[in-house]
């Protein structure tokens, strides 16, 4: 039979205990949310979800077709602009996802013949984009910039080095200047994924990059996703003007693919003004998650010391933590529940994150619940 092979993986799964289900998370929920990526509890602010009803109403409930014909408006342009000048980049090209700004960057700047070193903890998104990618990849150790230099130092032609900003399962950060620095030395490019960066670390939120002063070097690339602190939909990839313009030119996600629907870009686009207006939301994310952090460890909890807005706990074993999220929900608390394939290392965790608007009393509950439901 056809795809038989399918259910033989179906059954391991449900033997393991680790079958994914899908959820509708309903309207109003009265769940409280340690689990989305709404860092600034941006998603359902009036002036957010007024820019995406006013781009749809202007400009359509779709694109309409790619960037490169009829996908691009004047929103796209505005936000593009503005994201460069908030994040501190020459340029921007603004993508339908952050999974496909990483899929265009990577494969882009990683021509037939050259290397691209990838850190050992990158998001599945990086990874995929050096699967893609004409060139070799080789991957180093995590967080290690002299493992980076080695790498370099064994290949001769064009390189690039990727890395996380800030890795998404335990939501440590990476030594970004000690990479960009042995880049330079070895005359490679530098792509970092700023996803969780961006709204949380920076001034006011310009991101990773913009903190450790690389932003706006010109061997430094940089993605970001819309769809979390900025609680719309879509990526971008920020950089010199030219690796821009060679993207439009070169990177297949952006040719091939419909442009970002308008109204994800007008939410975006608001977010990015209310962002400006309001910096002090970003440190808040920041200082909610150390909150998170210091309330669980004194609770005897082991959680990792977070550098952003992600708080991982780790769970004794793959069941234990699916169950620990499941009681966590049954007691009113919404928790990200990350175990084996998603995470190579075999470390099952919960994966908490900070939002800039969670107040004592909610930490404290959500502390008291992870507590009680602990294997
Ligand atoms: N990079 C990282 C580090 C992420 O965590 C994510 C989202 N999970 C992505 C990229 C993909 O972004 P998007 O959801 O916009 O496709």
């Amino acid at each position: 039979m056809a795809f038989g092979w399918i259910d033989e993986q179906a059954e391991l799964r449900r033997r393991a205990g680790l079958v994914r289900t899908l959820r509708p998370r309903p309207a109003g929920t009265p769940l409280l949310d340690l689990a989305s990526n709404d860092y600034l509890s941006l998603a359902r602010h009036p002036e957010v979800t007024e820019g995406a009803a006013r781009a749809a109403r202007t400009w359509g409930g779709g694109a309409t077709g790619s960037r490169l014909v009829t996908g691009t408006t004047e929103l796209h342009a505005e936000l593009e602009r503005e994201l460069a000048g908030f994040c501190g980049f020459e340029a921007a090209l603004v993508f339908s996802s952050g999974y496909a700004a990483n899929l265009a960057a990577v494969t882009a700047l990683a021509p037939h013949g050259s290397l691209i070193v990838s850190d050992a903890g990158n998001h599945a998104s990086l990874i995929d984009g050096c699967r893609l990618a004409r060139g070799t990849t080789q991957v180093v150790a995590h967080s290690d910039p002299d493992a980076v230099r080695k790498a370099l130092g064994g290949h001769d032609g064009p390189a690039v080095a990727v890395s996380d900003t800030v890795f998404s399962v335990d939501g440590d950060a990476a030594p970004l200047a000690g990479l960009a620095e042995a880049c330079r030395e070895y005359g490679a490019g530098l792509v970092l994924d700023d996803a969780h960066g961006l709204g949380v670390l920076g001034d006011g939120g310009r991101g990773a990059p913009h903190a450790a002063g690389v932003a706006g070097a010109g061997d430094v690339v940089v993605t970001v996703t819309l769809s979390k602190s900025l609680g719309s939909q879509g990526g971008a990839v920020l950089g010199p003007a030219r690796v821009i313009e060679h993207l439009v030119n070169a990177a297949r996600t952006f040719i091939f693919d419909t442009g970002l629907a308008p109204a994800a870009a007008g939410a975006a686009l608001a977010a990015l003004r209310l962002l400006r207006r309001e910096p002090a939301r970003a440190a808040r994310a920041g200082a909610v998650a150390r909150e998170l952090y210091g309330r669980l460890t004194a609770a005897g909890l082991e959680a990792v010391r977070p550098d952003a807005a992600v708080v991982s706990v780790r769970a004794p074993s793959p069941e234990q933590a699916v169950r620990w999220a499941a009681d966590c929900r049954a007691a009113g608390l919404s928790v990200g529940c990350f175990r084996p394939p998603s995470v190579p290392d075999g470390i099952s965790r919960l994966r908490l994150t900070a939002r800039a608007d969670l107040s004592g009393a909610e930490i404290e509950r959500a502390v008291r619940v992870i507590g009680e439901t602990r294997p």
